[in-house]
């Protein structure tokens, strides 16, 4: 049997999601966790959209708190000017670690369809 993406190269197992064959390469390309580069990529791709959508969604609450706070500040005291920029900082920091996570899906991404291109894999 011949791994799915590299047609010259020996299966050595099969993906545990959609059971084709793996050689070797694409076996220790996600740690030899079963799961094929297929799968992972639809994987990271799934969840870096959802990522990419609560970053916007966070983006624009935080540019309205924005807005808002400016409006508030022309007419009333600089108290709430501070605590809208104090609600905004917190969004922020809040979405941190799934704007930093997307960082590392789209690199991840990005090396598999390669990857998987030098394989001339049909996907
Ligand atoms: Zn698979
Ligand atoms: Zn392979």
């Amino acid at each position: 049997m011949k791994c799915f993406a590299h047609i010259s190269e020996e299966a050595v197992g099969v993906c545990g999601v959609c059971g084709k064959a793996l050689c070797v390469n694409c076996s220790a390309y996600s740690g030899h966790s079963g799961v094929c580069p297929v799968c992972r990529l639809k994987e990271f791709e799934q969840e870096y959209a959802r990522n990419k959508s609560s970053i916007i969604k966070t983006t624009l609450i935080a540019v309205a708190i924005a807005i808002a706070v400016i409006i508030i500040t022309v007419i009333s005291s600089l108290y709430y000017f501070l605590l809208g920029v104090l609600l905004s900082g917190i969004l922020v920091l809040i979405m941190l670690p799934t704007i930093r996570r997307n960082r590392y899906l789209k690199g991840e991404i990005i090396k598999i369809r390669t990857f998987l291109y030098r394989g001339h894999a049909h996907i």
